[in-house]
């Protein structure tokens, strides 16, 4: 690969040239489910390398601006074709670098690719609209134009889909783009630029540097000629972002912490529901944003919800995540492991009841990576850390509720507000929960995690701030309007 040396070290692409960074510091990105392979060396690039990278984005924006939305997004269905030839190498990457199971991977790369066509096909559609006016002689009309250059900051859990989500349509609508990734992933996101890098955009236009968030990610969004932020990460570092934008002016966009609520009522299919959480819950080792963290059952079917959900959560097949066969992979860190680990030790010590799993895999072929069984509480009050806290691995609470109107205040008896779902075939309850549930992602009879890249994606509360993602929304963040009158 040209962005890999010699030492497999994944380098800095600036200016349309993969290069070195200043500092010689470089931090090994592991495989999770086995430490001892080194999956890839990301440089500790210093402030002069985001210097030259954010130099580089602010010298392209005007041509990238006047190269037309057409043609940018026609350079868009370029990169997406790359990425779909590479999809079974970047699948990979991702599984040995982050943990997930290839199936998921591979499901996500995808996802980048359909996330690619959707904006590319944005080239296209309308970027104004024209508007009467009372003066018969005059035109006038709305034109939509770029911000300039737009920080990207993102997380390793989804290290195809989020970039994507935040490049193509930043790109499309004529931004020009510095992106600093999550340490931990930053060797599959290397591929994914590298896709962006043989489609041919121009120089300067997307640029990538890798680093520590505190040097890297911070000296970008403090960065005077930056124009825009968009961050997907914790709360407490999407405080910092906030504060930085704020205080310039400039705008900034926000997608943080979730601890996502299932209701599952006394006329609910069970099956399904029991399906449904599973799913939402221990996908991805729960390391997604939407994962489904607290599940509130009416007490009429709680015993036999319980029953049938440590019944299908025995069948759960943990291990490594290129292994057939595997449906969980490890966590995506030793230090997500000992998070996890020290979440499930709270539960018990705050007097929760574990109902099942609640261990590290430490024997046979789990000795060398970061795995956990699915863990299932009872018996848990809000007060409690786990019922309040995001933990980001395969953890969940169970709570019973008297009614309807009880669930759904243990559901939004949180600080966050990214996705609520509920199982139930009462259209009374639905419509009372659709109104009365605080959340930006509202599923009902579906589970709490799933996002379809046309549509509005965002929460409420510390979950994120206003300005969603994806589908139109991204042309109102990436894009301010120009209101034109031409006198006749
Ligand atoms: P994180 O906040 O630790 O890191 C996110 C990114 O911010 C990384 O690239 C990191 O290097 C960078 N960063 C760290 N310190 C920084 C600083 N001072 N200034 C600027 N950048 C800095 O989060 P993480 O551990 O990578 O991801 C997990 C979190 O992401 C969870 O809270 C999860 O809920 C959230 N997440 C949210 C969504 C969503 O859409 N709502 C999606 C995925 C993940």
């Amino acid at each position: 690969m040209r962005m890999e040396t010699k030492e497999n070290t994944c380098k800095n692409f600036i200016n349309n040239t993969w290069v070195d960074s200043a500092s010689e510091e470089i931090i090994k990105s592991i495989n999770p489910a086995n430490k001892e392979e080194v999956v890839g060396y990301v440089q500790k690039s210093t402030a002069v390398d985001l210097e030259k990278a954010v130099q580089a984005a602010y010298k392209a924006k005007k041509n990238w601006r006047k190269l037309g939305q057409v043609e940018r997004g026609q350079l868009l269905f370029k990169v997406a074709n790359i990425l779909e030839e590479n999809l079974n190498d970047i699948a990979e990457t991702m599984t040995r670098e982050m943990g997930k199971s290839l199936p998921e991977a591979k499901g996500e790369t995808a996802r980048g690719v359909a996330i690619l066509r959707y904006y590319a096909g944005e080239g296209m559609r309308k970027e104004g609209d024209l508007i009467p006016s009372t003066d018969q002689a005059a035109l006038m009309f709305t034109k939509r134009t770029p911000l300039g250059v737009v920080g990207v900051i993102t997380p390793w859990n989804f290290p195809v889909a989020i970039p994507i989500w935040k490049i193509a349509p930043a790109l499309v609508y004529g931004n020009t783009v510095v992106f600093k990734p999550a340490t931990e992933a930053a060797v599959t996101a290397a591929k994914v630029v590298d896709c962006f890098a043989k489609a041919g955009l121009p120089e300067g236009v997307l640029n990538f540097v890798t680093g520590t968030g505190s040097v890297i990610g911070q000296k970008l969004i403090d960065h005077p000629l930056l124009n825009a932020i968009t961050f997907t990460g914790s709360e407490t570092v999407g405080e910092g972002v906030a504060k930085s934008a704020a205080a310039r002016g400039i705008k900034f966009q926000l997608e943080m912490g979730g601890k996502n609520p299932v209701i599952v009522t006394e006329d609910a299919d069970l099956d399904a529901a029991v399906e449904a959480v599973i799913s939402g819950a221990f996908r991805s080792t729960g390391q997604k944003c939407t994962a489904s963290s607290r599940v509130i059952i009416e007490s009429g079917v709680y015993d036999a919800f319980k029953e049938k959900l440590i019944q299908e959560t025995k069948k759960i097949t943990v291990g490594p995540g290129l292994n057939e066969g595997i449906w969980m992979g490890p966590c995506a860190s030793e230090s997500q492991f000992k998070t996890v680990l020290e979440y499930i030790e709270k539960g018990k010590a705050e007097g929760a009841s574990l109902i099942y799993g609640g261990e590290p895999l430490t024997t046979g072929e789990y000795v060398k990576g970061f795995f956990v069984s699915p863990t299932i509480f009872e018996n848990v009050t809000v007060d409690m850390t786990i019922a309040q806290e995001e933990i980001f691995g395969p953890v969940i609470a169970l709570f019973k509720a008297d009614n309807l109107e009880e669930a759904i205040a243990l559901a939004n008896n949180t600080k966050y507000g990214l996705s609520a779902s509920i199982f139930t075939t009462n259209i009374a309850n639905l419509l009372e929960f659709i109104d009365e549930v605080d959340a930006g992602l509202v599923r009902i009879n579906a589970e709490s995690a799933g996002v379809e890249l046309q549509a509005p994606f965002g929460g409420m509360k510390a979950s994120s701030t206003g300005s969603r993602e994806q589908g139109e929304a991204a042309k109102e963040f990436f894009t301010s309007i120009k209101t034109v009158f031409i006198k006749g």
